[in-house]
């Protein structure tokens, strides 16, 4: 755990009490703060109970005596649709109001080598941020800094939340995925290393449009001052942003741009380039957690980031070849009679179903549940390397009159899906769960989906095996 000691002896709102607020109170607590906490939910509040906190409903006036600041989870509302009703009490009071993010920054900014600490230089953080492809990159960069041997944590969005980090010692990373709620409240940001991937309509509820959306994402590189940087050009933001940053930042790398300090995907190869000079390159082509388009552009991001820190091309080489990927994200569970079968269960919009089915052929698809605006229109112009789509859950009558004349089975279930792939299927085969819709008509989130496809290929697996 990060002690949180800013607030020795005081009292502190948290409001939220899920994996980062929990955190927050304890590590508050640790620094000798009192924590008073509270959460809409009467489970968040009985989480709360059963950690020890003091619950008090942070809503009524009478509860903020005394109260100097208010820590405040991710998921709930600062500014836009609407301030949660704690935060309008914050602000009458003129109480600052903060998240685990920015406490974390501030002990940092205070940081001091522990007692067994070789006690040389501070630790270094990278920050990720981006509309999509943050949690791929941040393990990515983590996976590649520990296989070269470096000490590395990795939390934030993704895992573990800041405050259960582990103190750091002077030679350690911490890489920090970073949402753009995060970067939108924290008061204090100070990373090292900033990563920017791409920005895409996303949140423009919680952000008043795409402008402010934007904006959010933009106090990691104007409030952070990071030294070192990385940013993807796709978009006129990242553009803007790169361009914002020339005389601020000491070292911009761009990520598919060509001025300056550029890395980027050609095929399946990775160039950097220094001032039209070609200065590394990849071959990533057998990469196993590294396929399509949008991973080459999380590869690069990691690449570029490692480079900042001092790692050399081959190095980085090695982490990129021995990264498993994360669970549910294009997840190659086995291959079974020349079948190979993959979980993307976390694509739960079409935008992040056209990913998986850019990155393969011989696609046999299984797709529906929940499904969003639009459903699957637009990946009809996908369908060539589709031979037959499995449509479950609540979308199937919907997405089977999208896909018109092209091969599909109406197969109710996930696991009536998976079987009728199977018996269709022939070697070179990709059966492929990237339903294009949430899961929450037949599953409680997509990581159950994934884990119940999992346990179906496993099935299928022992089927082979005793029969
Ligand atoms: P995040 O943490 O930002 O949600 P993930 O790494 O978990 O991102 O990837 C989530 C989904 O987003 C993936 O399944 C994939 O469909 C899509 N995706 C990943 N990386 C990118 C990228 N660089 N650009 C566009 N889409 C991406």
């Amino acid at each position: 755990m990060i002690v949180v000691n800013a607030y020795a002896g005081q009292r502190v709102g948290v409001l939220g009490l899920g994996r980062s607020g929990l955190a927050a109170a304890g590590a508050l607590q640790a620094g000798g703060a009192e924590p008073v906490c509270w959460d809409d939910s009467p489970e968040g509040r009985k989480a709360g109970v059963h950690a020890g906190f003091s619950v008090r409903d942070l809503t009524r006036e009478r509860e903020w005596e005394g109260v100097t600041a208010l820590i405040v989870s991710p998921g709930i509302a600062h500014l836009y649709p609407a301030p949660h009703p704690a935060i309008e009490r914050a602000m009458a009071a003129g109480v600052p109001v903060d998240n685990d993010i920015g406490l974390f920054f501030r002990e940092m900014a205070a940081w001091e080598p522990g007692l067994d600490d070789d006690g040389e230089g501070d630790p270094t953080v990278i920050c990720v941020t981006g509309s999509n492809g943050k949690s791929t990159t941040s393990a990515l960069i983590h996976h590649i800094l520990l296989e070269v041997g470096r000490a590395a944590q990795l939390g934030g969005n993704i895992g573990v939340g800041v405050l259960d980090l582990e103190y750091p010692a002077a030679s350690e990373t911490i890489v920090l995925e970073l949402s753009s709620y995060q970067t939108d409240l924290a008061r204090s940001l100070a990373p090292d290393i900033a990563v920017f991937l791409n920005l895409s309509d996303d949140h423009l509820d919680r952000h008043a449009g795409r402008g402010g959306y934007f904006a959010a994402k933009m106090r990691l590189f104007d409030a952070g001052a990071p030294e070192r940087v990385v940013i993807g050009v796709g978009e006129p933001e990242g553009r803007y942003l790169a361009n914002r940053l020339e005389g601020r930042a000491d070292k911009i790398v761009r990520i598919g741009g060509r001025e300056g300090w550029t890395v980027s995907m050609k095929k399946a190869f990775l160039v950097e380039r220094q001032n039209g000079k070609q200065t590394g390159s990849l071959d990533l082509r057998t990469a196993p957690a590294l396929r399509g388009a949008h991973n080459g552009q999380n590869a690069c991001a990691a690449y570029a980031a490692c480079r900042l820190m001092g790692l050399g091309p081959k190095q980085i080489e090695a982490g990129m070849m021995s990264f498993a990927g994360l669970p549910h994200r294009l997840e190659r569970i086995a291959e079974i009679d020349g079948v190979t079968y993959v979980n993307d269960s976390k694509a739960t919009n079409a935008d992040a179903a056209e990913k998986a089915l850019l990155s393969y052929d011989n696609i046999r698809w299984i797709a529906g549940g929940e499904a969003k605006e639009g459903g699957i229109a637009a990946l009809v112009p996908l369908l060539d390397r589709v031979r037959k789509t499995y449509l479950i859950g609540a979308a199937q009558d919907a997405f089977a009159a999208q896909l018109g004349d092209a091969p599909h089975a109406r197969c109710e279930t996930l696991d009536a899906a998976l079987a009728a792939a199977r018996a269709d299927a022939q070697p070179g085969d990709v059966v492929l769960l990237a339903p294009a819709c949430a899961s929450f008509d037949q599953f409680s989130s997509f990581e159950a989906r994934g884990e119940a496809f999992r346990e179906g290929v496993r099935n299928l697996q022992s089927d082979i095996r005793s029969g």
